[in-house]
This record gives structure tokens, sequence and C-alpha cells, in this order.
């Protein structure tokens, strides 16, 4: 990922403006987190994202965390149903209330068609506009670089990389001096078969929602500044469409 501990926070946008629910899709390392970071600041709206859900279930070795750690760690998706239940259980929390932005979900078909029926029903607040979606693109060897070069600081949690934001002293988080460390899953190997799994069960819900209609692709292989201005951009057209 391109984050740095040196990034801006970009500026609050006008109060009047309410994203809604959004959803980010594109492959392992396009830039999902970082863009829903960027927008959770400017918008004050939740991300919600799937895989640090799992992941801080992993860290506090829930039962669901137990289950789902060799599955993560080998890239191999979770089961929908369990997913679902962990966003629908998120979306019921008052934060949500202006809009969200689901970060690395729905990954499958059977996820998007649960969303779909899900926001559907939903009678109040902001789920009753309906969801756009942004997919950001990037080429594979960009997406590997990021992916296998990726680091991050175990106490603050800034996210470093080895080829395009490397730390000043090698392996050392630049604010905490901690060891940076690797996610398991964000070996070379892994990442093959993330992509794989990306391309096969993935990328058909980025046609499902491109033929939906409320749908927009923007480029991620752009600093991380313009990146997020097509996004800003792109929900902006959604919304007054
Ligand atoms: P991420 O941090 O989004 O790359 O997710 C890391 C891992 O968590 C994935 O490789 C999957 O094993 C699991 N995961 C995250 N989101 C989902 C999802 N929507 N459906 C199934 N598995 C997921």
């Amino acid at each position: 990922m391109t984050s740095s501990a040196t990034q801006s926070t970009p500026a609050p946008a006008a109060i009047t403006f309410v994203p809604g629910p959004v959803l980010l899709l594109g492959a392992p390392g396009v830039g999902k987190g970082t863009q829903a970071q960027r927008l959770m600041a400017q918008y004050g709206i939740p991300q919600i994202s799937t895989g640090d859900i799992l992941r801080a279930n992993i860290a506090k070795a829930t039962p669901l965390g137990k289950a789902a750690k060799d599955l993560i760690d080998q890239g191999i998706l979770v089961a929908d149903a369990i997913v679902q239940d962990m966003v629908a259980d998120r979306l019921q929390q008052p934060d949500t209330a202006n809009g969200y932005i689901l970060d690395g979900f729905p990954r499958t078909l059977g996820q998007a068609h649960w969303l779909d029926e899900y926001l559907a029903q939903s009678e109040s607040g902001v789920s009753v506009l309906p969801v756009v979606a942004v997919s950001i693109t990037a080429d594979f060897t960009e997406l590997l670089h990021r992916i296998t070069g990726r680091r991050t600081c175990p106490a603050c949690k800034r996210i470093y990389n080895v080829y395009s934001n490397p730390p000043l002293r090698e392996g050392l988080c630049d604010v905490e001096q901690a060891a940076l460390v690797q996610r398991p899953d964000d070996s070379e190997s892994v990442f093959l078969d993330r992509m794989k799994t990306f391309e096969e069960q993935t990328a058909p819900v980025i046609e499902h929602y491109r033929h939906q209609g409320r749908f927009r692709q923007v480029q991620g292989d752009l600093p991380v500044e313009q990146v997020t201005a097509a996004i800003n951009a792109a929900l902006r057209e959604l919304r007054t469409a």
C-alpha cells in the first residue's frame, strides 16, 4: 500500500454532501483500505472492513477468529454466512447513520445478493439511499509490489512499503521504532492465491454492480491524493445523477 505516515489528511467535505452506503471494490493491494480511511476522515462515516473485523477476532482469539485464522493466512475466503452476519451486526450500529464505506465486502456474488436484499429491506436512515460502488484498478505488478512490500507497525498501525514508502531505518517504524511486521497473507505465494480468488469470485461482483448502474471505476496506480480526488468526484456524480 502507498499510505504513509506523512500523508496529509483530506480536508473535511461540505457537510451537505451525504455519501450514503459506499462499496469500495478492487483486487488485493489496490488501496481500498487506504482510501476507505481517507474517506472516513473526510466524511466522518465509518470504514467497515471485513478483513479488519476478522483480524480483530483473531487477535482476541474468539471462536470466530480461531475458525478464520487458517483460511485468512492462506488467502481463502471465509464462508459467506459468517461475513454476512458480521456485516449485518456492524450495520446496526448508530455510527452508520450518515453512511459507511464497505471495504472488502461483498467479495462473492452470494454476498452481493445478500447485501442487495438486506439494504432493500432497510426502511430507515441512510440505508434508504441506494448503494453506490467504486471499483479501484491497478496492474498486476503494482499490486504484487504493494502486497509483498507492505509492512505495518504493530504499535501505531502505520503502513509502509519497502518499495515505494520505506521507513527511514530498515525494518523499524519511524515513529515508534518498533520492528515492522508483514501480514502472513502478504507473501508472494498467498498473494497469487488471493488474486486467483479475486478473479474467480470477486470480479463477477464488480460486473454485478457495473450492470446495476450506480458504479464508477477509478485508476488506483496514481498518488494516493489523486485516487481520493477521483473517488470523491465519482461519489458526487453518483449521488447527483
Ligand atoms: P482483506 O484485509 O480485505 O484483504 O481480507 C483478508 C482476508 O480476510 C481475505 O483474504 C479473506 O480470507 C478474509 N475476508 C475478508 N473479507 C472477506 C469477505 N467479504 N468474504 C470472505 N472472506 C473475507
